[in-house]
Protein backbone atom coordinates (compact mmCIF):
# COMPACT_ATOMS: atom_id res chain seq x y z
CA UNK A 1 0.00 0.00 0.00
CA UNK A 2 1.61 3.32 -0.62
CA UNK A 3 0.70 6.74 0.89
CA UNK A 4 0.68 10.02 -0.99
CA UNK A 5 2.95 12.41 0.12
CA UNK A 6 0.15 15.74 -0.67
CA UNK A 7 1.80 18.12 1.61
CA UNK A 8 -1.00 18.84 4.19
CA UNK A 9 -0.55 18.72 8.02
CA UNK A 10 -2.71 17.27 10.48
CA UNK A 11 -6.18 19.01 10.42
CA UNK A 12 -9.37 19.53 9.63
CA UNK A 13 -10.22 20.27 5.68
CA UNK A 14 -13.39 21.08 3.93
CA UNK A 15 -14.75 18.85 1.51
CA UNK A 16 -15.24 20.17 -1.99
CA UNK A 17 -19.52 20.55 -1.54
CA UNK A 18 -18.03 22.88 1.63
CA UNK A 19 -20.93 20.88 4.22
CA UNK A 20 -18.20 18.55 6.27
CA UNK A 21 -14.84 18.72 6.64
CA UNK A 22 -12.63 15.95 7.02
CA UNK A 23 -9.43 14.93 9.20
CA UNK A 24 -5.67 14.58 7.51
CA UNK A 25 -3.45 13.27 9.86
CA UNK A 26 -0.78 14.90 8.32
CA UNK A 27 0.18 11.38 6.25
CA UNK A 28 -3.02 10.66 4.58
CA UNK A 29 -6.84 11.24 4.73
CA UNK A 30 -8.36 9.37 7.88
CA UNK A 31 -11.80 8.72 6.68
CA UNK A 32 -13.07 10.53 10.20
CA UNK A 33 -15.94 13.66 9.01
CA UNK A 34 -17.69 15.91 11.31
CA UNK A 35 -20.13 18.51 10.38
CA UNK A 36 -18.78 21.83 8.76
CA UNK A 37 -18.92 24.32 11.77
CA UNK A 38 -19.55 27.97 11.50
CA UNK A 39 -17.63 29.82 8.86
CA UNK A 40 -14.96 31.37 9.62
CA UNK A 41 -14.21 35.05 9.49
CA UNK A 42 -11.36 35.52 7.45
CA UNK A 43 -8.04 36.37 8.41
CA UNK A 44 -6.15 39.38 8.70
CA UNK A 45 -3.44 41.46 9.52
CA UNK A 46 -3.48 44.32 11.94
CA UNK A 47 -5.66 47.59 10.47
CA UNK A 48 -4.09 49.61 8.61
CA UNK A 49 -4.25 53.21 10.52
CA UNK A 50 -7.93 55.20 9.91
CA UNK A 51 -9.37 51.91 8.81
CA UNK A 52 -12.21 50.12 11.31
CA UNK A 53 -14.21 46.79 10.67
CA UNK A 54 -17.75 47.78 9.36
CA UNK A 55 -19.49 45.41 11.56
CA UNK A 56 -20.77 43.48 8.98
CA UNK A 57 -18.80 41.08 6.83
CA UNK A 58 -18.42 43.83 4.07
CA UNK A 59 -14.86 44.37 5.35
CA UNK A 60 -13.48 47.70 6.24
CA UNK A 61 -14.11 51.37 6.07
CA UNK A 62 -12.42 54.82 6.92
CA UNK A 63 -12.16 57.75 9.50
CA UNK A 64 -10.68 60.39 8.16
CA UNK A 65 -10.54 62.22 11.79
CA UNK A 66 -13.89 63.97 11.46
CA UNK A 67 -16.40 61.35 9.57
CA UNK A 68 -16.53 58.76 8.16
CA UNK A 69 -16.22 58.28 4.44
CA UNK A 70 -17.36 56.08 1.31
CA UNK A 71 -13.92 54.38 0.94
CA UNK A 72 -14.04 50.83 2.00
CA UNK A 73 -12.40 47.71 1.48
CA UNK A 74 -12.90 44.26 1.42
CA UNK A 75 -11.15 41.64 3.89
CA UNK A 76 -8.31 40.82 1.04
CA UNK A 77 -7.55 45.10 1.18
CA UNK A 78 -8.86 45.19 -2.29
CA UNK A 79 -11.27 48.50 -2.63
CA UNK A 80 -14.61 47.44 -2.21
CA UNK A 81 -18.01 47.87 -4.35
CA UNK A 82 -20.00 50.93 -2.17
CA UNK A 83 -23.21 49.95 -4.92
CA UNK A 84 -23.98 46.49 -6.37
CA UNK A 85 -24.65 46.99 -10.08
CA UNK A 86 -27.89 44.44 -9.37
CA UNK A 87 -29.49 47.36 -6.97
CA UNK A 88 -29.63 49.78 -10.31
CA UNK A 89 -30.81 47.12 -12.44
CA UNK A 90 -33.64 46.67 -10.33
CA UNK A 91 -34.02 50.06 -10.33
CA UNK A 92 -33.78 50.26 -14.05
CA UNK A 93 -36.28 47.29 -14.49
CA UNK A 94 -39.17 49.52 -12.81
CA UNK A 95 -39.00 52.12 -15.38
CA UNK A 96 -38.59 49.37 -18.14
CA UNK A 97 -41.94 48.28 -17.17
CA UNK A 98 -43.42 51.81 -17.02
CA UNK A 99 -42.31 52.28 -20.64
CA UNK A 100 -43.45 48.93 -21.69
CA UNK A 101 -46.55 50.18 -23.50
CA UNK A 102 -45.31 52.59 -25.21
CA UNK A 103 -42.37 50.49 -27.03
CA UNK A 104 -44.68 46.94 -27.55
CA UNK A 105 -46.17 49.51 -30.47
CA UNK A 106 -42.88 50.07 -32.03
CA UNK A 107 -41.34 48.05 -34.96
CA UNK A 108 -38.61 47.45 -33.28
CA UNK A 109 -40.37 45.64 -29.88
CA UNK A 110 -37.81 43.13 -30.31
CA UNK A 111 -34.78 45.06 -29.51
CA UNK A 112 -33.80 46.24 -25.63
CA UNK A 113 -30.79 48.45 -24.98
CA UNK A 114 -30.04 47.28 -21.00
CA UNK A 115 -27.58 48.93 -18.79
CA UNK A 116 -25.59 47.77 -15.94
CA UNK A 117 -25.12 50.02 -13.25
CA UNK A 118 -21.77 52.18 -12.72
CA UNK A 119 -20.12 49.94 -10.60
CA UNK A 120 -18.40 52.20 -8.08
CA UNK A 121 -14.70 51.16 -6.51
CA UNK A 122 -13.86 53.57 -3.94
CA UNK A 123 -10.22 53.53 -3.65
CA UNK A 124 -6.99 55.74 -1.81
CA UNK A 125 -5.92 57.00 -4.87
CA UNK A 126 -3.49 60.02 -4.29
CA UNK A 127 -5.00 62.11 -6.79
CA UNK A 128 -5.85 65.86 -6.48
CA UNK A 129 -9.11 67.04 -6.90
CA UNK A 130 -9.74 68.74 -10.24
CA UNK A 131 -11.01 71.70 -8.37
CA UNK A 132 -8.74 72.15 -5.44
CA UNK A 133 -5.83 71.69 -7.81
CA UNK A 134 -6.91 74.51 -10.32
CA UNK A 135 -7.36 77.45 -7.28
CA UNK A 136 -3.65 76.22 -5.99
CA UNK A 137 -2.25 76.03 -9.79
CA UNK A 138 -4.22 79.71 -10.43
CA UNK A 139 -3.06 81.27 -7.48
CA UNK A 140 0.70 80.28 -7.79
CA UNK A 141 0.60 81.68 -11.96
CA UNK A 142 0.66 77.97 -13.36
CA UNK A 143 -1.48 77.13 -16.15
CA UNK A 144 -3.58 74.16 -14.96
CA UNK A 145 -4.65 71.40 -17.84
CA UNK A 146 -6.35 72.29 -20.67
CA UNK A 147 -9.52 70.81 -22.21
CA UNK A 148 -8.29 69.03 -25.35
CA UNK A 149 -11.85 70.32 -27.23
CA UNK A 150 -13.79 72.58 -26.26
CA UNK A 151 -16.68 72.21 -24.06
CA UNK A 152 -19.60 71.68 -26.15
CA UNK A 153 -22.84 73.98 -25.57
CA UNK A 154 -26.21 72.51 -26.74
CA UNK A 155 -28.56 74.58 -29.13
CA UNK A 156 -31.43 73.68 -27.45
CA UNK A 157 -32.35 73.64 -23.91
CA UNK A 158 -33.95 70.24 -22.24
CA UNK A 159 -33.96 68.71 -19.06
CA UNK A 160 -34.76 65.35 -20.69
CA UNK A 161 -31.56 63.47 -19.66
CA UNK A 162 -30.35 61.62 -15.86
CA UNK A 163 -26.89 60.67 -14.67
CA UNK A 164 -26.22 57.73 -13.60
CA UNK A 165 -24.31 58.63 -10.21
CA UNK A 166 -23.70 62.10 -8.87
CA UNK A 167 -21.37 62.93 -5.86
CA UNK A 168 -21.61 64.10 -2.46
CA UNK A 169 -22.49 67.42 -4.04
CA UNK A 170 -24.82 66.77 -6.88
CA UNK A 171 -22.47 66.77 -9.79
CA UNK A 172 -22.21 63.80 -11.85
CA UNK A 173 -19.04 61.49 -12.27
CA UNK A 174 -17.43 62.29 -15.11
CA UNK A 175 -14.16 61.50 -17.36
CA UNK A 176 -11.49 64.23 -17.24
CA UNK A 177 -11.78 66.66 -20.16
CA UNK A 178 -8.33 67.27 -20.34
CA UNK A 179 -7.41 63.63 -21.06
CA UNK A 180 -8.64 61.71 -23.90
CA UNK A 181 -11.03 58.62 -23.49
CA UNK A 182 -8.55 55.37 -24.86
CA UNK A 183 -10.62 52.94 -25.91
CA UNK A 184 -10.39 49.42 -28.11
CA UNK A 185 -12.53 47.29 -29.62
CA UNK A 186 -12.95 43.35 -29.66
CA UNK A 187 -14.01 42.39 -32.52
CA UNK A 188 -14.40 38.53 -31.43
CA UNK A 189 -18.26 37.57 -32.94
CA UNK A 190 -18.65 40.92 -34.56
CA UNK A 191 -20.93 41.15 -37.63
CA UNK A 192 -18.72 42.69 -40.99
CA UNK A 193 -19.44 45.75 -40.79
CA UNK A 194 -18.57 46.33 -37.31
CA UNK A 195 -15.74 48.83 -37.32
CA UNK A 196 -17.91 52.11 -39.67
CA UNK A 197 -20.66 51.38 -37.02
CA UNK A 198 -18.38 51.90 -34.10
CA UNK A 199 -16.76 54.46 -34.99
CA UNK A 200 -19.60 56.86 -36.47
CA UNK A 201 -21.16 56.22 -32.91
CA UNK A 202 -17.80 57.09 -31.18
CA UNK A 203 -17.63 60.35 -33.16
CA UNK A 204 -21.35 61.13 -32.42
CA UNK A 205 -20.43 60.63 -28.49
CA UNK A 206 -17.30 62.60 -29.02
CA UNK A 207 -19.29 65.47 -30.90
CA UNK A 208 -22.04 65.84 -28.48
CA UNK A 209 -19.73 65.78 -25.32
CA UNK A 210 -17.04 67.04 -26.38
CA UNK A 211 -14.55 64.57 -24.85
CA UNK A 212 -11.70 63.14 -27.63
CA UNK A 213 -12.15 59.72 -27.75
CA UNK A 214 -8.71 58.00 -29.48
CA UNK A 215 -8.45 54.30 -30.73
CA UNK A 216 -6.09 52.12 -29.54
CA UNK A 217 -6.68 49.48 -31.57
CA UNK A 218 -8.14 46.05 -31.64
CA UNK A 219 -7.62 43.72 -28.10
CA UNK A 220 -9.04 40.47 -26.85
CA UNK A 221 -10.11 41.82 -23.36
CA UNK A 222 -13.55 40.73 -22.17
CA UNK A 223 -16.50 42.65 -20.81
CA UNK A 224 -15.19 41.17 -16.77
CA UNK A 225 -12.08 42.72 -17.02
CA UNK A 226 -13.74 46.26 -16.72
CA UNK A 227 -15.88 45.23 -13.66
CA UNK A 228 -13.36 46.67 -11.10
CA UNK A 229 -10.14 47.69 -10.81
CA UNK A 230 -8.73 51.78 -10.25
CA UNK A 231 -6.14 52.15 -13.18
CA UNK A 232 -6.93 53.50 -16.66
CA UNK A 233 -7.30 51.02 -19.35
CA UNK A 234 -9.22 51.52 -22.70
CA UNK A 235 -12.80 52.11 -22.65
CA UNK A 236 -13.27 48.23 -24.27
CA UNK A 237 -16.11 47.82 -26.83
CA UNK A 238 -16.81 44.63 -27.67
CA UNK A 239 -19.34 41.68 -28.57
CA UNK A 240 -20.33 38.97 -26.50
CA UNK A 241 -23.20 36.86 -25.08
CA UNK A 242 -25.22 36.00 -22.40
CA UNK A 243 -22.42 33.50 -21.09
CA UNK A 244 -20.10 36.56 -20.49
CA UNK A 245 -22.30 38.68 -19.26
CA UNK A 246 -25.25 37.60 -17.60
CA UNK A 247 -27.24 40.79 -18.14
CA UNK A 248 -27.88 40.25 -22.28
CA UNK A 249 -29.79 37.22 -21.49
CA UNK A 250 -32.58 39.22 -20.07
CA UNK A 251 -35.33 39.02 -21.95
CA UNK A 252 -38.90 39.93 -22.00
CA UNK A 253 -42.24 39.78 -24.32
CA UNK A 254 -39.31 38.62 -26.69
CA UNK A 255 -37.63 41.69 -26.37
CA UNK A 256 -33.97 40.85 -26.42
CA UNK A 257 -30.86 42.89 -24.94
CA UNK A 258 -28.72 44.16 -27.49
CA UNK A 259 -25.93 45.90 -25.38
CA UNK A 260 -24.91 46.85 -21.93
CA UNK A 261 -22.72 49.88 -20.83
CA UNK A 262 -21.04 51.70 -17.70
CA UNK A 263 -18.01 52.92 -16.96
CA UNK A 264 -16.08 52.31 -13.38
CA UNK A 265 -15.22 55.42 -11.17
CA UNK A 266 -12.68 56.11 -7.95
CA UNK A 267 -13.44 58.34 -4.91
CA UNK A 268 -10.91 60.18 -3.58
CA UNK A 269 -11.33 61.37 0.26
CA UNK A 270 -14.61 60.05 0.16
CA UNK A 271 -16.02 61.74 -2.84
CA UNK A 272 -16.73 60.31 -6.48
CA UNK A 273 -14.41 62.22 -8.14
CA UNK A 274 -13.51 60.61 -12.22
CA UNK A 275 -14.48 57.76 -14.11
CA UNK A 276 -11.22 55.86 -15.34
CA UNK A 277 -12.67 53.24 -17.72
CA UNK A 278 -15.64 51.97 -18.81
CA UNK A 279 -17.38 49.17 -21.23
CA UNK A 280 -19.53 48.17 -23.70
CA UNK A 281 -20.70 45.09 -24.17
CA UNK A 282 -22.77 43.87 -27.69
CA UNK A 283 -25.20 41.39 -28.08
CA UNK A 284 -23.83 38.79 -30.84
CA UNK A 285 -27.02 37.76 -32.59
CA UNK A 286 -28.64 40.62 -32.14
CA UNK A 287 -26.08 42.20 -33.94
CA UNK A 288 -26.16 39.57 -36.56
CA UNK A 289 -29.84 39.98 -37.08
CA UNK A 290 -29.45 43.41 -37.87
CA UNK A 291 -26.22 43.27 -40.13
CA UNK A 292 -28.17 40.63 -42.05
CA UNK A 293 -30.58 43.01 -42.57
CA UNK A 294 -28.16 45.93 -43.65
CA UNK A 295 -29.60 48.22 -40.30
CA UNK A 296 -26.67 50.01 -40.00
CA UNK A 297 -28.06 52.88 -38.13
CA UNK A 298 -29.84 50.65 -35.46
CA UNK A 299 -26.47 49.28 -34.75
CA UNK A 300 -24.91 52.56 -34.54
CA UNK A 301 -28.05 53.62 -32.31
CA UNK A 302 -27.05 51.07 -29.73
CA UNK A 303 -23.93 51.65 -29.20
CA UNK A 304 -24.21 55.28 -29.23
CA UNK A 305 -26.59 54.54 -26.58
CA UNK A 306 -24.41 52.12 -24.66
CA UNK A 307 -21.64 55.32 -25.31
CA UNK A 308 -24.24 57.76 -23.59
CA UNK A 309 -24.03 55.13 -20.30
CA UNK A 310 -20.35 54.72 -20.50
CA UNK A 311 -20.37 58.51 -20.37
CA UNK A 312 -22.40 58.85 -17.49
CA UNK A 313 -26.04 59.02 -18.60
CA UNK A 314 -28.82 56.91 -17.14
CA UNK A 315 -31.95 55.91 -18.90
CA UNK A 316 -34.82 58.32 -19.22
CA UNK A 317 -38.85 57.92 -19.13
CA UNK A 318 -38.74 59.79 -22.98
CA UNK A 319 -39.44 58.03 -26.01
CA UNK A 320 -37.44 61.09 -27.75
CA UNK A 321 -34.39 60.49 -26.53
CA UNK A 322 -31.85 57.89 -27.51
CA UNK A 323 -31.43 57.17 -23.76
CA UNK A 324 -34.93 55.84 -23.28
CA UNK A 325 -34.52 52.87 -22.44
CA UNK A 326 -35.88 50.52 -24.97
CA UNK A 327 -35.10 51.26 -28.88
CA UNK A 328 -38.21 52.36 -30.36
CA UNK A 329 -36.56 53.43 -33.30
CA UNK A 330 -34.78 56.20 -32.81
CA UNK A 331 -31.45 56.45 -34.38
CA UNK A 332 -29.37 60.08 -33.21
CA UNK A 333 -29.29 61.47 -30.34
CA UNK A 334 -32.14 64.00 -28.63
CA UNK A 335 -31.96 67.00 -27.39
CA UNK A 336 -32.04 65.43 -23.67
CA UNK A 337 -29.49 63.34 -24.69
CA UNK A 338 -27.12 65.93 -26.21
CA UNK A 339 -28.06 68.60 -23.24
CA UNK A 340 -26.63 65.46 -21.13
CA UNK A 341 -23.29 64.51 -22.92
CA UNK A 342 -22.42 68.37 -23.30
CA UNK A 343 -22.81 68.08 -19.16
CA UNK A 344 -21.10 64.92 -19.40
CA UNK A 345 -18.29 66.25 -21.08
CA UNK A 346 -17.86 69.58 -19.05
CA UNK A 347 -16.30 68.02 -16.10
CA UNK A 348 -13.31 69.09 -14.60
CA UNK A 349 -9.63 68.22 -14.93
CA UNK A 350 -7.11 66.75 -12.79
ZN1 LIG B 1 -29.52 51.52 -21.57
Amino acid sequence: MTVEDDGLIAGWYATPDGLSERWHDGRRWTGVTRPAGPRRRPVRGPMPPGWYETGDTRGLRYYDGRQWTRLTKDWQGRPAAMDSPHAYHRAHQVSRGRSRAKSRSSFYTWLVLGVVGVLIVSCALALTPGGAGDAVRRAIGIKGPQRILPAVVPSEASTSYAFMTTDSSGDPVRYDPCRPIHYAINPDGAPSDYASFIQSAVAAAQTASGLEFVYDGVSSDLWASRQNGTDERPVLIGFSDAKDVPALAEEEFGKHVAGVGGSLSVSVEGRLAHYVTGAVALDRSSFARLSSRGMVDEERAIVMHELGHVLGLAHVADPNQLMFADNVGKTTYGDGDLAGLAIAGDGSCR
